[in-house]
C-alpha cells in the first residue's frame, strides 16, 4: 500500500503506538496546538491521519482539517486508548456514543484500543488487523479521489479550451469577464478589450478549402498568444472571431497593442506549406470599461463589436476604439 500517514496526540499517545502496531508513519507530530498541527499536515501531504481522539473534541481538528480546502482529502480516523481498569464499568453504550461523537466531530473512523496498561494485551493483534482494514478503506477513497480529481481537471480543461487552436473558448471567457471587471472595479485599474475578425475569411475556405482555413486559425491563434503581454489573454469568441482582454490597460495602450497586431498580421504571410503562402488582414474593435457598465462584461463586448462593425465598413485592417 503507497500510502502516508501521519500520526498526531501526545507523547504517550505516539510512543504506545509506535511500539505497538508497526504501522509505516512519515511523520508525528507531538503537539496540542491547532496551528502547529495544520501547518505540520500541511507540510506533510499525508493521505491520511492517525490522530488522538481528545483532540477531535478539545481542538475541534477533524472539523478545521476538512475545511481547510487543500487538506479536505485527508481521511482521518481518530483513535482512543480505553483504560482497561474500567472497561467492565463502562455502559454498554459508552462505546457507541463516544463513535458518534468522533463522527459528528468529522472523523472518518473512530477506533477505541485498549489502554496502557498490559492486562488485556491479547487484544493488540485483532487491533492491528483492525487498524490495518480501515488503512486500506481509508486507501481506496484517497485513490478514488485521487482519481476524481484528476478526471476534474481533465474535463475543466477540456471545456474551456477550443479544440482547433487550443486557446480558451467563448465558455472560458463568459466565466472569466464578469471576474475581470470585479477585479477591475475593485483594484480601480482599468480594463480594455478587443474582438478581432478575419476579414474575407470565407474566401479563404472558398478558394483553397476547409482544411487551409483550419490551419489559417491555428496560425492565427499562434501568432496572436506571441504578440500579446503575459498579462493579456486570447480567446477564440468563435468562427473567425477572437477576444483578447487586456488586463490593467488603458484605452491608449490597448490601441497601441491592437494596431500592432493588425501591422504584424498584414505584413507577414501565413506559410500553409511549401506551395502556399496566404496574406491576410484583420478587424479589431476597441472598447474599455466605464463605470456605467454592467458587472457581466455585456456592455463592454457590445461597444467591441460596435467598432468592430465600423472597422469593417469602413475598409478592413484597422482598428476602430
Ligand atoms: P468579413 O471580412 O466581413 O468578416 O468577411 P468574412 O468572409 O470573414 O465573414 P463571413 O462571416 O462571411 O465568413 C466567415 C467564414 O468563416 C465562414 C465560415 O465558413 C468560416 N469559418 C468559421 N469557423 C471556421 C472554422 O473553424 N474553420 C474554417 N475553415 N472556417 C470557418
Ligand atoms: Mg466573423
Ligand atoms: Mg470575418
Amino acid at each position: 500500500m503507497n500510502i502516508s500517514v501521519l500520526l498526531i496526540g501526545s507523547k504517550n499517545f505516539i510512543t504506545t503506538f509506535l511500539e505497538r502496531y508497526e504501522t509505516p508513519i512519515v511523520a508525528a507530530i507531538e503537539s496540542t496546538s491547532k496551528a502547529e498541527i495544520i501547518a505540520g499536515i500541511a507540510q506533510n501531504q499525508p493521505d491520511i491521519v492517525l490522530l488522538e481522539a481528545d483532540l477531535l473534541s478539545i481542538l475541534g481538528l477533524c472539523c478545521e482539517i476538512k475545511k481547510t480546502n487543500y487538506l479536505g482529502l485527508v481521511y482521518c480516523i481518530a483513535i482512543e486508548y480505553y483504560c482497561s481498569a474500567n472497561i467492565l464499568e463502562r455502559e454498554p453504550s459508552q462505546h457507541l456514543l463516544e463513535t458518534a461523537k468522533a463522527i459528528e466531530n468529522s472523523a472518518d473512523a473512530y477506533l477505541q484500543f485498549s489502554g496502557l496498561d498490559s492486562s488485556i494485551n491479547q487484544n493488540i493483534e485483532a487491533e492491528k488487523r483492525l487498524l490495518l482494514a480501515y488503512l486500506q478503506v481509508a486507501y481506496r477513497q484517497v485513490q478514488q479521489y485521487r482519481e476524481l480529481l484528476k478526471t476534474n481537471d481533465f474535463l475543466s480543461s477540456i471545456a474551456l479550451a477550443d479544440a482547433l487552436t487550443d486557446l480558451s473558448n467563448r465558455r472560458a471567457l463568459e466565466w472569466d469577464l464578469p471576474r475581470q471587471v470585479e477585479k477591475a472595479r475593485k483594484k480601480n485599474i482599468p480594463l480594455s478589450l478587443a474582438i478581432l475578425d478575419v476579414d474575407y475569411f470565407k474566401s479563404v475556405n472558398d478558394n483553397h478549402g476547409h482544411l487551409v482555413g483550419d490551419r489559417i486559425l491555428q496560425l492565427l491563434a499562434y501568432r496572436l498568444r506571441n504578440n500579446i503581454r503575459e498579462q493579456d489573454t486570447v480567446f477564440r469568441y468563435g468562427g473567425e472571431e477572437f477576444v483578447i482582454l487586456f488586463q490593467q490597460t488603458n484605452t491608449d495602450t490597448a490601441m497601441a497593442i491592437a494596431h500592432q497586431l493588425c501591422q504584424i498580421i498584414s505584413e507577414t504571410p501565413f506559410n500553409i506549406d511549401r506551395n502556399l503562402t496566404l496574406s491576410l488582414t484583420i478587424s479589431l474593435g476597441l472598447s474599455s470599461l466605464q463605470p456605467e457598465d454592467d458587472d457581466r462584461g455585456r456592455m463592454l463586448l457590445k461597444r467591441a463589436d460596435l467598432n468592430l462593425l465600423k472597422a469593417k465598413s469602413s475598409g478592413r485592417d484597422r482598428v476602430v476604439g
